[in-house]
């Protein structure tokens, strides 16, 4: 039965072939949405049109195509195909960066990436910088001053409040953007505007309700929450999947070659045994065995996706 109210997405950036993380995503994705008869957006997020080259997302959509995932509207889809690749949607990121702006909430930041680094800057458990706000108050001046020197990033100034939410595979969600981000980037000084922006103007416009994605965008949640509430779209519901992990405890990448989906093709004539194999790792089969897409749509059942990383062995099991 359709369900016109659901819309999910699949967002992938085109780096590299995809591997069994990228699929495994794809997938619960597509079952999430399927399963209760709602529609699925395919969109191509290429802001960085060098490491992502046009051929590198024909040839997913091709991969995608083998695994049996079809899409309602998007890239290689829709008539206005052109408009699911964020590298053709700057004009909307532009847009909506100028309401932010004449809000005055976004600021330029002459910050390099060696002063972001240094020592009094203090870091976040997952690596990243918080930042602190040290180009916020610059006089207009000074502001062109540094301009003469250096092209600018823009950041969005955050609020001390808590931004809470509920996962819907990792429950209650609370953070707060000063203590978790601070002011975060919007544009970069290269003139692309950052994946925060473009992922929620993009959402908010494509009438997604479900957002399925990797663990790793948990803490990413927030910041686009805080960015469609200022834009005035209603933010979507988040359900977050655990990693695939290489024996070694690394995330699974492009360099885990056995894994990516040039060799599986050359080992399995069928999609059914890698579609099962992920199934069964998101704990919707008791075993793991040869199953279509279209049968799993029938018995997706989201509570059973876990929540711990799951390390995966260097090559798929033979099913
Ligand atoms: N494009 C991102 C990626 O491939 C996913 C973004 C998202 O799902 O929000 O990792």
């Amino acid at each position: 039965m359709k369900n016109s109210k659901i819309c999910g997405r699949f967002a992938p950036t085109p780096s590299g072939r995809i591997h069994l993380g990228n699929i495994f995503c794809s997938l619960l994705a597509w079952l999430h949405a399927k399963s209760q008869g709602g529609e699925i957006v395919l969109r191509i997020e290429d802001l960085d049109k060098v490491r992502c080259p046009r051929p590198n997302a024909d040839l997913l959509a091709k991969d995608l195509e083998w695994l049996g995932l079809t899409w309602d509207k998007g890239a290689y889809v829709s008539e206005d195909g052109e408009r699911y690749f964020q590298s053709q949607r700057f004009d909307i990121y532009a847009e909506h960066f100028r309401k932010l702006e004449d809000r005055g909430l976004i600021y330029p930041c002459f910050c390099s990436r060696g002063q972001l680094h240094a020592a009094e800057a203090p870091h976040l458990s997952d690596g990243r910088i918080l930042y602190a706000g040290t180009c916020k108050n610059l006089t207009v001046s000074e502001r062109e001053e540094r301009a003469k020197l250096r092209q600018p990033a823009y950041r969005l100034a955050v609020i001390d409040e808590p931004i809470s939410f509920i996962d819907g595979n990792y429950g209650k969600q609370s953070y707060n953007l000063i203590e978790e981000s601070g002011d975060f980037i919007v544009r970069r000084s290269d003139g692309v505007y950052a994946y925060q922006l473009a992922v929620t103007v993009d959402d908010g416009l494509m009438n997604v309700t479900h957002v399925v994605r990797g663990a790793d965008l948990l803490s990413s949640t927030p910041i686009q929450i805080y960015i469609y509430k200022l834009l005035g779209f209603t933010p979507p519901e988040f359900l977050h999947i655990p990693l695939l992990m290489a024996p070694d405890g690394r995330r699974l990448a492009k360099r885990d070659k056995d894994l990516d989906l040039s060799m599986m093709r050359k080992e399995y004539d069928s999609p059914e045994p890698i579609i099962g194999y992920l199934a069964y790792l998101a704990g919707q089969i008791p075993k793991a065995e040869p199953i279509s897409t279209l049968e799993l749509a029938k018995i997706f059942k989201p509570e059973l996706i876990p929540t711990d990383n799951i390390v995966v062995p260097p090559q798929l099991p033979r099913l």
